[in-house]
């Protein structure tokens, strides 16, 4: 599949500079928020297990600290580079700003493809990474979550390292944990429940009646797989879906239990019986009402923006549309919602985590549903409501209020010394 992720920081930066010059930012302010406050680089040795030793590299970028301690992913990928981690942590701290948890922006990626290691070599790798990043981590200074290619035995192994580092137990190190070590309730599915609340929200808002809409959802991982299930529990008639491996779509609605079912036993959406297999641009260009891009960046980019045929477009993942794209659609009327808002859930419950974790105490599922469902569709709604009042997309509504929050916190700290 062709993508375009070169473009992320490329993106990212103009997109700053937008909000800067719709808000007035002096070039100073805009200055520090266009460079990260830290980043940091290390080698990370990994023994394999035949023996041989093999150089692998890491990185972990802290955007912004002005709300609160940095927060964001860990990425396994084979495409991590400096660049994009620098993207990433900058999309992080609008979002924390957006959805107003205490946070700023931070995330981190090792260069290296989960999916070729075992589970002990993922194990060193891990703990070799974290110990490197020890000095800048820590729940009142950068907390580690799950984002590609890791997972919530990927956050236990740092907690641990963390830890022992510390000489006591630390579980407010890193969010998205396993329950049995202080995790969250509702914390796995939290990403996908809200890209679906903001899906519901933004139909409405169209006219569209969510129970007789279409979807199509590109990737089938941590985010993809239960937005599908929370689209057909909503009612929507998901049609097709794909992942690294391929895309298959049913026009009359995917059997979304026996699609699950079938991804358990083969790993992969292919091969689903009754469903047609379609290219991954067919995906992008199915004739939905809702497409879901939920899997790397630049999916969406200037060579395949004009094919869509979704009006809205829910961005599950971090950065799927380019900056070219997204003036493609937004002069051909395709609503983007963007992904500071769109994919928020997950961090958002990665606070409830945190404060959970601080406190020791836990709170029940229903709780951390209610209380993500209210702030999703709050921050949706004031997104919306300054998209109208200014005339702006929704990416544009949404970076300025963010960028706002952050100046508003840089301005009255002070910039010391
Ligand atoms: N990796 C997720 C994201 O990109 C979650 C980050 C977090 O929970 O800190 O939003």
């Amino acid at each position: 599949m062709q993508n375009d992720r070169a473009s992320a920081i490329t993106d990212a930066l103009a997109q700053l500079s937008d909000a800067a010059s719709a808000l007035g930012l002096d070039d100073g302010v805009h200055a520090m928020l266009a460079a990260p406050r830290r980043e940091l680089t290390v080698s990370i040795p990994l023994r394999r297990d035949d023996g041989s030793v093999e150089v692998l590299t890491g990185h972990r970028v802290q955007h912004n600290f002005s709300r609160g301690p940095a927060k964001g992913g860990l990425r396994y990928s084979p495409d991590v580079d400096l660049d994009e981690v620098r993207a990433l942590a900058m999309w992080m701290t609008w979002k924390c700003a957006l959805l107003d948890v205490p946070y700023g922006g931070a995330k981190g990626g090792v260069r290296v493809d989960p999916r070729v290691y075992s589970s002990g070599e993922l194990e060193r790798i891990t703990r070799r990474y974290t110990s490197e990043i020890l000095p800048i981590i820590g729940p009142m200074q950068d907390i580690p979550a799950p984002d590609i290619g890791t997972d919530e035995q990927t956050m236990a192994w740092m907690m641990d390292t963390f830890s022992v580092s510390q000489g006591h137990t630390v579980p407010g190190v890193v969010t998205g944990k396993p329950i049995s070590l202080g995790g969250s309730l509702g914390r796995a599915s939290a990403t996908s429940r809200g890209v679906v609340h903001v899906s519901l929200a933004a139909m409405r808002a169209a006219g569209l009646d969510p129970s007789t809409a279409t979807a199509a959802v590109q990737g089938f991982g941590k985010v993809g797989r239960d937005a599908v299930r929370f689209l057909d529990e909503a009612g929507c008639r998901v049609v097709a879906v794909s992942d690294q491996y391929g895309a298959v779509q049913d026009l009359d609605g995917l059997d979304v239990e026996a699609l699950c079912r079938h991804v358990d036993l083969h790993g992969s959406v292919v091969g689903l019986g009754g469903a047609d297999v379609v290219t991954h641009e067919e995906l992008l260009a199915a004739d939905v009402d809702l497409l879901v891009p939920a899997a790397v960046e630049g999916v969406l980019h200037a060579g395949n923006a004009h094919d869509v045929r979704a009006s809205i477009v829910v961005e599950g993942a971090n950065g799927p549309t380019t900056r070219e794209a997204d003036r493609v659609l937004a002069a051909c009327g395709v609503t983007v919602v963007p992904d500071i808002l769109a994919n928020a859930g997950g961090v958002l419950v990665s606070y409830f985590e945190w404060v959970q974790a601080n406190q020791a105490y836990w709170w029940g599922g229903d709780e951390v549903e209610q209380r993500l469902e209210e702030r999703m569709v709050a921050a949706w709604e004031t997104v919306d409501r300054r998209s109208k009042d200014d005339g702006i997309t929704l990416r544009e509504a949404a970076t300025r209020l963010a960028v706002a929050r952050v100046v508003e916190a840089h301005r009255t700290r002070g910039l010391y010394p």
